[in-house]
This record gives C-alpha cells, sequence and structure tokens, in this order.
C-alpha cells in the first residue's frame, strides 16, 4: 500500500516572528537615517527662512539708521533748536518731520533739546503726540548726547508700538544742541511671518522675546535676568512690564535654530515642532516595516513552497519505491507461480506420457481381445463352409465316377455358393477393419435406397413383405459416399427382413424420410419383434448377435455405426410404439450435386 501523504505543515510562523525579531534592529538605522534626512532638510529650509528674515529686518533697519544724522543737518531743525518758542519754527519743523516720515515709511520722528525735551514731532497733531513729552530716559539719548548713533528697541511708551529707535546728535559747530530720533516700526515685520508651523523668535540682549509669531510668547524672559538687567528694565523700560516672566518651552518639542544680529546684539530663531520631522520619519518607518513584512510574507511564502515542493517529492519518492516494492513483490510472486506451473505442466505431460502408455496397453489388450474373439468366430465361420466345401468336393468325386454328372454339377454349384459366403464373411471382415479415408460427397438418398431394394427385392417378395414409401419426390442430397450409404442401406434393410421371418403375415416395412435443422432423417420400420432390451443395449458392438450363427455375424450394425460416424451422421436403434424396430439414420444435408459414377472401389 502507497503510504498516505503527510498533509502539508504551515509555514513556521513561529520562525518567521524570530526572523522578524531579528530584522526589527535595522529599522534602527533607517530611523536614525530618515530623522537626521528630514532634520537637515528642515534646518536647510528654515536657514533660508531665516536669512530671508534677517535680511529683511536689516535692510529695514539700515534704511533708516543714517536719517537723523541727515535729518540733523535740516535749517527748519536747527532754527527751532535755536529759537524753541518761536511758534512757526516749530511748525515748519513738525510739517517738515510730518513729511519725511511720510515719505520714508518710519513711524514718527522727533526733535529733543539737549535736555530730552521734545520740541518738534512728526505726529505733532496726533492724540499721542510726542511734543512736550521728556525721553531723556531712554539710553538712545544718552548715546547721542555722547556723540554716538543711539540704537534702541523698546515699546512706545506713549503709542504701544514696538519700535526701534536710532537717534543722533544735531550738532552746531562742535556742540551738541539736541537730539534727532527715528523711530521705525517693528510691528509690522512680526506680521510678515505666515501662519506656517514654524514659529520666529526673536529676543533682545536680555534674552527677553520682543518679536514672535506667538503673541502668547512675547516679552517673555528666555533665560534668567541679572539684577543689573533688572534694574535698567525698570529704568528705560524698554517692554510694557517692568519684570518680563521666563518663557519656558519644551525643548524636546522643538526643532531650534538661531542667528545672532551683531548690529543690535539680538537672535533670531526659528522653532519648528519636532512633530514635522517625527510625522515623516514615521511614514518612512511604516513604509520600512510594511517593506520587511511583505519581504517577511513573501520569505514565507517561498519557504512554504519549498516545504510543499519537498514534501512532493519526498511523498513522491516513497510512492515510486512503494510501487517497486510492489512489484518486485508481484515479480517474485509471478516467479514462484511460473515455477509451480512449470512443475505441474511437467507433472501433467508425464501423467499424459502415462496415460498414453497405459492407453497403449489397454488398445493393446483390446485388440489382442477382439482378435482373439473374431479369430474363434472367423476360424468356426470360414470352417463350417470349408468342411461344407470338402464333403460337397468328395462327393463330386464320387458322384462323378459314377457318371452323375448333374449331381456333381450340383454340388460344385453349392461349392461355389458357399466359397461366395466365405467371400461375404471376408469382405465384411475388411469393411469392419478398414479407416474409410474417401471425403464425404453429395448422394441421393432416394436413388440409393432403390438399389438396396433392388438387391433385396427377391427375397422380399418371397416374404410377401409390403412396402410402404414415404419418401418426398424431391431428391434429398446427404454427405456421403456412393457405397458406403448402399452398404449401410443394405445392411438395415436386410436386417429387417430377417426380423420380419419371424412373424406370421402380414409384414410390413416402412420408408420415410425428412429433412430438417440442416440433417436428412431415414426412418426404416417394420413390424418384427423389434430389439430385445439387450439388443438395444449390444446391439452396435461387434459380433453381438441373436441369430444363429449360419445367418449372421453380429458385424452387420457395427458396421453401419462406424461408417455412419465417418460419414460424419448417426445411426440410432429403438423400436416403434406399435411394435417393431425403428431405425432412425442421421445424415448431413449436402449440396445437390449431378449423381456420378460411383467414385468409392465397390470391393473394399
Ligand atoms: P446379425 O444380423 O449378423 O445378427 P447385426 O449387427 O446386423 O448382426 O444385428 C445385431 C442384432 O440386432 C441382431 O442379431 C438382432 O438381434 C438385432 N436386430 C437387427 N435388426 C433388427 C430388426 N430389424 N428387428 C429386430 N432385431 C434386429
Amino acid at each position: 500500500m502507497i503510504a498516505k501523504p503527510t498533509p502539508p505543515r504551515r509555514p513556521r510562523w513561529r520562525s518567521l516572528a524570530l526572523l522578524a525579531l531579528c530584522l526589527a534592529p535595522l529599522l534602527w538605522p533607517l530611523h536614525h537615517l530618515a530623522e537626521r534626512y528630514y532634520q537637515e532638510e528642515l534646518a536647510s529650509q528654515n536657514r533660508q527662512t531665516l536669512d530671508l528674515y534677517v535680511a529683511n529686518l536689516l535692510g529695514t533697519l539700515h534704511r533708516y539708521e543714517t536719517l537723523p544724522q541727515i535729518l540733523g543737518d535740516l535749517p527748519a531743525l536747527r532754527g527751532v533748536l535755536a529759537d524753541p518758542l518761536r511758534l512757526e519754527a516749530v511748525t515748519n519743523a513738525n510739517r517738515l518731520l510730518k513729511d519725511i516720515v511720510q515719505k520714508t515709511g518710519a513711524e514718527v520722528m522727533y526733535l529733543m533739546d539737549v535736555s530730552g525735551n521734545t520740541l518738534a514731532a512728526s505726529n505733532w497733531d496726533k492724540r499721542d503726540s510726542f511734543v512736550g513729552r521728556n525721553f531723556a530716559f531712554r539710553p538712545y539719548f544718552n548715546e547721542a548726547m555722547a556723540g554716538r548713533l543711539g540704537r534702541f528697541f523698546g515699546q512706545g511708551t506713549t503709542s504701544a508700538k514696538r519700535g526701534y529707535f536710532f537717534a543722533a546728535a544735531v550738532r552746531d559747530r562742535e556742540r551738541i544742541v539736541g537730539v534727532l530720533v527715528v523711530k521705525v516700526d517693528l510691528d509690522h515685520t512680526e506680521t510678515l511671518w505666515g501662519r506656517t508651523p514654524e514659529q520666529l523668535l526673536l529676543t533682545d540682549h536680555n534674552g527677553v522675546v520682543i518679536l514672535t509669531s506667538r503673541p502668547d510668547w512675547r516679552f517673555r524672559a528666555t533665560r534668567a535676568l541679572t539684577e543689573a538687567e533688572r534694574q535698567a528694565i525698570i529704568a528705560i523700560q524698554p517692554y510694557p512690564t517692568q519684570a518680563p516672566q521666563p518663557l519656558v518651552l519644551n525643548q524636546d518639542a522643538w526643532i531650534s535654530q538661531t542667528r545672532d544680529i551683531k548690529e543690535t546684539g539680538w537672535q533670531v530663531s526659528i522653532l519648528a515642532p519636532r512633530m514635522l520631522v517625527d510625522r515623516s520619519v514615521q511614514t518612512v518607518m511604516a513604509i520600512g516595516a510594511g517593506t520587511l513584512l511583505v519581504l517577511m510574507l513573501l520569505a514565507g511564502l517561498v519557504m512554504q513552497r519549498r516545504r510543499h515542493y519537498i514534501d512532493r517529492i519526498d511523498f513522491e519518492a516513497r510512492g515510486r519505491q512503494e510501487l517497486e516494492n510492489r512489484v518486485a513483490e508481484r515479480t517474485a510472486d509471478l516467479e514462484g507461480l511460473n515455477t509451480r506451473l512449470k512443475s505441474a505442466v511437467l507433472e501433467r505431460e508425464n501423467a499424459q506420457q502415462e496415460a498414453v502408455r497405459a492407453q497403449d496397453e489397454l488398445v493393446q489388450a483390446g485388440k489382442l481381445s477382439v482378435l482373439g474373439t473374431m479369430s474363434a468366430s472367423i476360424s468356426h465361420e470360414l470352417n463350417q463352409p470349408l468342411a461344407a466345401i470338402r464333403s460337397y468336393a468328395e462327393n463330386a468325386e464320387i458322384l462323378l465316377d459314377h457318371q452323375r454328372t448333374e449331381d456333381a454339377r450340383g454340388n460344385l454349384k453349392l461349392i461355389g455358393e458357399l466359397t461366395g459366403r466365405m467371400a461375404s464373411i471376408i469382405a465384411h471382415l475388411r469393411a469392419f477393419a478398414r479407416r474409410d479415408r474417401h471425403a464425404p460427397e453429395s448422394v441421393a438418398l432416394q436413388p440409393a435406397l432403390d438399389d438396396a431394394l433392388a438387391l433385396l427385392a427377391k427375397r422380399r417378395r418371397a416374404m410377401a413383405v409390403e412396402l410402404i414409401r414415404d419418401l418426398p419426390e424431391a431428391t434429398l442430397w446427404v454427405q456421403a459416399g456412393e457405397t458406403r450409404l448402399r452398404q449401410v442401406l443394405g445392411n438395415l434393410l436386410a436386417n429387417a427382413l430377417d426380423a420380419l421371418t419371424e412373424k406370421a403375415n402380414p409384414r410390413r416395412l416402412w420408408l420415410s424420410a425428412e429433412q430438417r435443422d440442416g440433417c436428412v432423417y431415414l426412418y426404416i420400420r417394420d413390424n418384427g419383434p423389434g430389439f430385445s432390451r439387450q439388443a438395444l443395449e449390444h446391439a452396435k458392438e461387434p459380433f453381438f448377435t441373436t441369430k444363429t450363427r449360419t445367418q449372421g455375424l453380429g458385424l452387420g450394425l457395427a458396421i453401419c455405426e462406424s461408417l455412419m460416424r465417418a460419414l460424419g451422421g448417426e445411426l440410432l436403434l429403438a423400436n416403434h410404439p406399435e411394435g417393431g424396430a425403428l431405425l432412425t439414420l442421421q445424415l448431413r444435408v449436402a449440396a445437390p450435386g449431378a449423381t456420378l459414377p460411383n467414385s468409392e472401389d465397390p470391393s473394399a
């Protein structure tokens, strides 16, 4: 029996998981690389933004940097410083400043005397006019009075607008007579910042946020302030508050990039949410993990395929082995059977040879037995006529001595008859012993029957046997030999006449025939005594006779039987229900043929 296929094993998910665990560390470098890449990307982007912003800011400031010095040379302004109480001069100065402000885009310009009092201002006609106000507490005033360019950031105490102040001294020859201040609006530089996730942070020299895209970070200190700084803040009031609150930023949440602006002592920073990088890295990691998963699945699939393939090859190999075993077993069985058959055949052949030998011996014994019986009969049959012939011959001699030639002739005639009888006995014996080798031919039945009847006609008439013929008009053609058929018919008719001799008149002989099933049946019936039971059983055996030795040899029916078999026909013996014998001759139907001259040797 072929071994059952083992069910295909499931892929080893556990080993796959193990593989995944081993491969997972590969994701760390990927994470690191992705993080670095995106951080650098972001940094380069932010650097550009920062450069742009700084350039913009510095550009704005530079535009106004030299303005106070230039304006300080204007005669209209100097006139005010020379005579502050002259209303016309003040009005002219105010108008001039306002005009310049409108043309340059500065927020405000004003002129102070050496005490810090504002004499003229571009916003002279506004509600929050600087005219009459004193800004001596601002550092830019002191700077300018010291002959340097005053720079200062601060929220306007009046306007509450953040601005950058440039201040320069106005000189009359070498003497400082006043200070001209230009305030640049910085609020708008903050609004330039779009609504991006990145945040802007601009801190001054105190580390306090002065410009930012996040209003809640404004004016908060990014580092701890020193006592001196705190005092200075209170003194010069650059911020709306006198004690800036600390700005606490979660360093992990932001990626910052900072640039110093030397001219102003500020620092500009861009704070990008770390989330931006994290999100991209997460995407990369997801793709990486997905790829890894797909690779693992593919590996699993390949492993499964490979295992299936190995299993199948294994199964086929086992099947083949099984088949080979079976074939070998079968071959061994067959060889055993063959040997047994050979020995059986040998035994059978030996037995057959034994049987043939035994049969030969039997036949030989039978032949000897028949020969014995036959030789007894023959010698008996032939001795009688021989004795008669001798006595007739001796008698004839005596008769001839006495000149009784007529009587002697009679004796000679009797001798002739006796020799005829002896010849007949010998002829019968030859017929019995002969093996007919002639092929059957087409023979017409009725003419053969007529011939046989003609030979017995004299005897029949003498016995007054009535012949009742019931034969078809059409010729019945049978497979036979002309002479052999006549011999058979003659024998049977002679037997019928023999039987009828034992009966008183009326003696009858019926002849009828029919053709059916490819055979011709000839019925010969007499109303004699019929067959005795013993005769029915043994009549066909050679030398069986119920007649006296002179009448019968017991060879007639035996010869008829043998001839009929040779012709492929049959002889059946029976008694008619109404008494008498009924003999049936069964012969094969033959194709109609010409009634040829007898081809068989009549002497045979
Ligand atoms: P035989 O005629 O020399 O006796 P057969 O072989 O011809 O030898 O016949 C054998 C026996 O069959 C006969 O002795 C006879 O008893 C029986 N027999 C044959 N024909 C008839 C017949 N028509 N009626 C009765 N008995 C017959």
